[in-house]
């Protein structure tokens, strides 16, 4: 084993083995360091069009094949077969109340659809992440990464000349000398728990408990709810959401019929179940099934293929993501919850914002300067502050479907805006541009007021308000999100199904900043043709 290197990266999660392999591509002499070993069960499956987006460019930047045909199903389903996923052609979502079958009233059901692309093959994945995440490990190892697994570490020292790691392998005490440390070990907190920093989870909104599994035998939502109205893609071939009175519920298919389902529920739901071991993951499953006939008879021969796992809370914030010789990914930083599937796309947002601060590193330095590293801080924090109002406001407004909906437009006009910004105007300084609307005039302060016009509507309790309140926030979102609304949301003639629709698109031409000429010399990239 090495004793020293330029970068040590601290866990080798699809954020830190790509990042290792990025730099090593670079001519850094990398050392990836995982505590336990690949194959292995990882949760936060479902990625993004801006998750592809950034592996498409960092694919492009780094000459990476692999990650641009992993970026649509239809690529990843011609070029690695063997590594398991599902079809995500959007988000699906059905309210659902307790002891009550869902009900199917046609064009007026508690039923969304978003789509996110615009066939089959140009879909996003649920990533099987025991196979993706193990993926990245053996390239990054290809690509000259030293990767150590079994590795238990024991304490930091950070001096003004170098970072030291030392650890326990095979029995083996080592000691890693660096220039830099990334922290990439997601929720594990490595450097939290060494240097103690603070939490800054006090400043946050978003409270959830996770009792979740993968299943065989889940039957299919069209199957279970036969007669719907058609929608813009088939309803299961999505992130499927089912939301409830306690939270929501996520379902996500693979292709070989495996689902990762799971329910988060709020501190209030979750003791409303009123258990006898309000911890006990089988117990919650069970009543939460109980109570909604429809997900139960979605789930009745459901065969959990690990233990069903709870955990009390699944949020995380810190109050520093960097510092001299170090920097964090956004999962050891940060976490708010599954809600939108921020995830994915935030951490490989952040891998190619890290890759490209080596790249602009002095070249006596070998490491990213101070300033680029405040300028990573600073949105990291911003970041984390929008994604938890986004979803505190998506869980406020679960009292009433109309709310959710609404509040879900706003989610999708700020990513479907930024999406199509990126792939119009294609530019390697994009991966510097906010995440959810931050830096943006007009959509950066949406979501804080937003989450404020919907506690006064629900007064924090639940509350579903008055039509005319609830009236008021829908017509509040649809005008707030006009200038940024290129993919025709909130609109009601659309009875909350919403296709990928390329002619409204032309038409707001305009809010691109582009001409419809332009817009329509594009239109062949967009539809993959
Ligand atoms: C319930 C849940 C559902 C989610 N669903 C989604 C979703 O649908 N879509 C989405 O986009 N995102 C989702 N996410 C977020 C997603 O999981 C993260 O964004 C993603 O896992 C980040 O990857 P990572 O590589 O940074 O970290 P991780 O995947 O957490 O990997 C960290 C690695 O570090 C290793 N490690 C930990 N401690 C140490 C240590 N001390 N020493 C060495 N190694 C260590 C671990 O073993 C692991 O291999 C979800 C998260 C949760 C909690």
């Amino acid at each position: 084993m090495k004793q020293s290197c330029e970068v040590a990266i601290v866990g080798s999660g699809f954020a830190g083995s790509l990042l290792a392999r990025l730099l090593a591509v670079q001519g850094y002499d990398v050392v990836l360091l995982e505590r336990g070993t690949h194959p292995r069960f990882a949760i936060g499956e479902s990625s993004t069009p801006l998750a592809n987006l950034s592996l498409e460019r960092i694919g492009a930047r780094y000459g990476l094949e692999d990650c641009y045909q992993l970026a649509t199903h239809g690529r990843w389903l011609a070029h690695f077969p063997d590594l398991r996923r599902g079809l995500k052609r959007g988000f699906t979502f059905y309210r659902h109340h307790p002891n009550e079958p869902f009900a199917s009233r046609g064009y007026d059901c508690e039923r969304l659809l978003v789509a996110a692309s615009p066939h089959d093959s140009l879909s996003d994945t649920h990533w099987l992440r025991a196979d993706v995440d193990h993926h990245f490990v053996r390239k990054a190892i290809e690509a000259g990464v030293e990767y150590l697994d079994h590795v238990n570490l024991t304490s930091v020292d950070f001096s003004s000349a170098a970072v030291t790691a030392s650890g326990v392998r095979e029995g083996n005490e080592f000691a890693l000398r660096a220039n830099f440390l990334i922290d990439a070990s997601g929720p594990g907190g490595f450097l939290a728990r060494q240097l103690l920093i603070p939490s800054g989870l006090e400043q946050t909104e978003t409270r959830s408990a996770l009792v979740f599994s993968h299943f065989d035998g889940v039957r299919l939502m069209s199957d279970v709810l036969p007669g719907m109205p058609e929608g813009p893609y088939p309803d299961d071939w999505a992130a499927v959401h089912h939301v409830i009175d306690e939270g929501w519920m996520y379902s996500l298919r693979f292709d070989d019929g495996v689902t990762s389902a799971g329910f988060l529920l709020t501190p209030r739901g979750l003791a409303s179940l009123k258990l006898a071991d309000s911890s006990d993951a089988a117990s919650i499953w069970y009543a939460m099934l109980e109570q909604y006939p429809t997900i139960a008879s979605a789930f009745a021969d459901a065969t959990p293929l690990m233990p069903i796992a709870f955990h009390p809370g699944i949020q995380h914030r810190l109050t520093q993501s960097t510092g001299e010789r170090w920097a964090m990914m956004p999962h050891a930083y940060a976490f708010v919850d599954p809600l939108f599937s921020t995830g994915i796309a935030w951490s490989l947002r952040a891998v190619e914002r890290l890759a490209l601060a080596f790249e602009s590193a002095a070249p006596n330095q070998r490491m990213p300067d101070k300033d680029v590293l405040a300028r990573y801080s600073a949105a990291l924090s911003a970041e984390a502050n929008q994604i938890d109002r986004v979803v505190a406001g998506a869980y406020e407004g679960m009292s009433h479907f109309d709310l959710f909906a609404a509040q879900a437009m706003l989610y999708f006009a700020i990513v479907s805006f930024a999406e199509v910004s990126q792939r119009l105007k294609p530019d390697d300084s994009v991966a510097w541009n906010g995440f959810l609307g931050v830096g943006d005039p007009v959509l950066e302060p949406l979501p804080r007021e937003s989450l404020r016009r919907l506690k006064e509507i629900t007064h924090s309790r639940g509350a579903t308000g008055t039509s005319e309140e609830r009236r008021d926030f829908v017509e509040w979102i649809a005008n707030a999100i006009a200038s940024r609304n290129i993919a025709g949301l909130a609109n009601p003639d659309r009875k909350n199904l919403y296709p990928v629709d390329f002619d409204e698109l032309v038409n707001k031409h305009a809010l691109l900043g582009m001409s419809r000429e332009q817009i329509l010399k594009a239109l062949p990239a967009l539809r993959g043709m």
